[in-house]
């Protein structure tokens, strides 16, 4: 499937030049200049998708869409509809012509294809956590050392203990507790499954602890969304067939996932294979069953008992606000079974945003340190979010620049407060 340009240039029709977008941007907010805003993006785009940027100049129009978090908070304000984060994507595969944009990149992505190697990527980090590796290797300081910038800062951001992949080491089914109410297959990501197992693991057993049968089918691959961020259209869609050929005809009421990026990317695909004549009916049966972690809790309910005894806040990933308007259900969930603290700001990008951390790593950490500043006001002890990137970026948030609170992943405050009840009980 091709790219559609003019949908650039209705972009950029659209926009009435009302800044609402700028004071919500991260990239606007910090450097206050128009190539780093929604609308000077949107604008630009519509410039290339015209012909009128020379080709010399192009490589000037990738820059700013990669500059670009593709955090969508201006999706969320704009009063007419422009999309341009989404227009950012939309650039970058354009001025790519849907593949990577270089060899390194391609790598990268390729070891997305394969759920095995992520498995196997798994085991590694496990032996180098638990062998004492990892402390001697941050202990002495050893990639800054020798030079190794990039190496060592995303060594920074793995969690302190990570626990064996889900995919491996866990169960294909589970059964409900007490009476059956429906069936959820659940959907394993990749980052998820790599370094947030335990998340992963909490969110089944609360989906089982209110009802519903879950699988977990192995044949699950990455969503894609790695490959749409780094405009790689192919990629993109040859992921997204595989999942859509496993996952349609699939028994499951739900197709539930604890990674905001992915169920994004998964209700996505109705609209992406719309005029697919083989995809168009099999994506509409995937997308429609996607449900993100707390939607899916929010709708099914919780015991009354439910009791998790630390305050608690809660920043909500991009890719479930701004992306999919996922914004009351973390909050109701954390307001019955905690002591909720509402964080000021807890829609504004943490500066995750996929790799964004990595390539724009001076920019990210001032959007962290902003972010980590807020988190300290709440005064709360623990800070929750539903997606892997963020649970990387504000872990290294507390460690980097405080306050010490514990992050973990929504899911797991609710299993912990299951756990609770039941030690009540007995
Ligand atoms: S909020 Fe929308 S219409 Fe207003 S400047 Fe931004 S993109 Fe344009
Ligand atoms: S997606 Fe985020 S970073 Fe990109 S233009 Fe919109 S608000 Fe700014």
């Amino acid at each position: 499937m091709g790219l559609d340009l003019d949908k650039l240039v209705a972009d950029a029709e659209l926009c009435v030049r009302c800044g609402l977008c700028t004071s919500v941007c991260p990239t606007y907010q910090i450097f206050r200049s128009e190539i780093q805003g929604p609308r000077g993006r949107v604008l630009l785009y519509a410039d290339y998708a015209q012909g009128l940027v020379p080709e010399s100049e192009a490589k000037l129009v990738l820059e700013a869409a990669y500059d670009c978090l593709d955090c969508r908070a201006c999706q969320s304000v704009c009063p007419n509809g422009v999309k341009p984060g989404e227009a950012a994507l939309d650039a970058r595969v354009a001025l790519q012509g849907g593949r990577p944009k270089d060899r390194l990149t391609a790598l990268a992505l390729s070891f997305f294809y394969s759920p095995l190697l992520i498995d196997l990527a798994n085991v590694l980090i496990v032996l180098y956590q638990r062998s004492g590796l990892q402390r001697w290797v941050r202990r002495s300081r050893l990639f800054e050392r020798l030079g190794l910038v990039k190496l060592a800062f995303a060594e920074s951001l793995l969690p302190e203990r990570v626990a064996p992949a889900l995919r491996l080491f866990g169960p294909k089914k589970l059964a409900p507790e007490g009476e059956k109410r429906g069936r959820v297959a659940f959907f394993l990501g990749c980052v998820m499954n790599l370094v947030f197992s335990e998340a992963s693991r909490a969110t089944v057993e609360v989906i089982r602890a209110v009802g519903y049968e879950v699988v977990i089918p192995r044949e699950t691959t990455c969503c894609g969304a790695p490959h749409i961020e780094e405009g790689d259209l192919e990629g993109f869609e040859r992921l997204a067939m595989r999942n859509i050929d496993h996952y349609a005809d699939i028994d499951a009421d739900f197709i539930v996932t604890d990674c905001a990026a992915c169920a994004a990317e998964l209700k996505k695909y109705a609209r992406h294979f719309r005029n697919d004549p083989e995809y168009r009916e099999k994506a509409e049966r995937v997308s429609k069953r996607v449900r993100l972690f707390s939607e899916f809790l929010e709708q099914a309910g919780l015991p009354e008992n439910i009791r998790f005894p630390f305050p608690t806040t809660h920043q909500h990933a991009c890719h479930a606000c701004h992306a999919q308007g996922v914004k009351e259900a973390p909050e109701l969930i954390l307001d019955r079974v905690a002591d909720f603290a509402p964080l000021a700001g807890s829609t504004d990008c943490c500066g995750s945003a996929g790799v964004y951390n990595l390539t724009h790593t001076e920019t990210s950490m001032r959007i962290l340190e902003k972010k980590m500043a807020r988190v300290a006001e709440t005064g709360a002890e623990v800070l929750t979010v539903e997606n892997p990137g963020c649970l990387l970026q504000l872990g290294l948030g507390a460690r980097r620049f405080g306050p010490r609170v514990e992050v973990k992943h929504l899911s797991q405050v609710v299993w912990e407060g299951f756990r609770q009840a039941t030690d009540e009980r007995i």
